[in-house]
């Protein structure tokens, strides 16, 4: 821990995993035994992804949430150090993190088998944030005793907090009032809402935040702010294994947001950040840097429409 005061652009607070994952042909049968085109272990987890995204990208981010002392814990912990990430928040202990086995399949389908170890929920008080000094929060809905606490003080202190909605639960129940920014996935729209319509579950989200978007995979998003709405398609990309590009996607716009750069840009640099996530095996390899995504966007300039809208405006000023 640190005992002098920091800045970040974006605190991504949640979950850390460790994931091996394994490209394959197909999906095995019962009793069938099945090669892998190729392997990959890495760290994971949507907060910890995040923090990797927003480093890769020329920013600067801090991980808070558990990592162990030994094992795949360790691993991942050397990880967040070498890619740059902020390590000060992080709790550490004896238990080991939650660990999944990925099989991906290349048509994007994947099935991700998790252990969730012995891994403590940290109490609300585990951390002491007063030394960090974020443009953003970015909540992954894990850790939700510390989550809300955090919610709460970075409403206090007027830093926007973002909310990664995955799936519902007591802990993402409790952090959506919470949030300047809602950024949900189809299940979680769905689920929340009963809207199996995004533009609907748009609808009744707006409600509760100023910026809502629901990301669709290969569909791309559907946003809105205030009474304006829209869709953006996703860039066609040639897909490997979709895991963490919903992850990424949240680091990118967390990122914009704290930069202050203007809505519309923020949600089609991310979309470009979540396709190239995608063109890898693994959460972690996939996850570009600046200059990847700078260029990934000139040469699709051509097709990406313009917009006079309030959504060229940035969020924060
Ligand atoms: P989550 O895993 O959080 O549900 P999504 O699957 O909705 O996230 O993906 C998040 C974003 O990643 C999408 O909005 C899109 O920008 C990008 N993305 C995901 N899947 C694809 C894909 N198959 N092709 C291109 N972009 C994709």
């Amino acid at each position: 821990m640190t005992d002098a005061m920091f800045d970040v652009d974006v605190l991504c607070v949640g979950h850390a995993s460790y994931d091996v994952s394994m490209l394959l042909d197909h999906h095995p049968e019962p009793d069938e035994k099945c090669i892998a085109v190729s392997l990959l272990a890495c760290g994971g987890g949507p907060a910890a992804n995040a923090a990797v995204t927003v480093a890769r990208l020329g920013g600067t981010s801090a991980f808070m949430g558990y990592l162990g002392l030994a094992g795949y814990g360790r691993s991942h912990f050397e990880e967040l150090m070498k890619e740059g990430v902020r390590t000060d928040l992080i709790v550490r202990g004896d238990a080991d993190i939650p660990f999944s086995v990925i099989l991906a399949k290349k048509s994007g389908d994947r099935t991700v088998v998790n252990h969730r170890s012995r891994t403590p929920v940290l109490a609300r008080d585990a951390v002491d944030f007063s030394l960090c000094r974020p443009r953003v929060v970015l909540l992954d809905g894990h850790e939700p005793e510390l989550s809300l606490e955090l919610a709460i003080e970075a409403g206090e202190r007027g830093i926007p907090v973002v909310l990664d909605a995955g799936s519902v639960h007591e802990g993402t129940r409790r952090l959506l009032s919470k949030a300047g920014v809602i950024a949900a996935s189809a299940r979680f729209a769905e689920d929340f809402t009963g809207e199996s319509d995004p533009m609907r579950a748009l609808g009744n989200l707006a409600a509760i935040s100023p910026l809502c978007v629901i990301t669709l995979g290969r569909e791309g998003l559907v946003y809105r702010r205030g009474n304006e709405s829209g869709r953006i398609p996703a860039f066609p990309v040639d897909v490997v294994d979709t895991t963490g590009a919903g992850d990424a996607f949240h680091g990118a716009f967390s990122l914009s947001i704290a930069r202050g750069e203007p809505v519309r840009r923020a949600l089609l640099k991310a979309n470009a950040v979540g396709a190239l996530c995608c063109t890898k095996l693994g959460a972690r390899p996939g996850i570009p840097h600046r200059e990847e995504v700078e260029r990934f966007l000139r040469e699709r300039r051509d097709s990406i429409p313009s917009s006079e809208d309030s959504m060229d405006d940035p969020l924060t000023e």
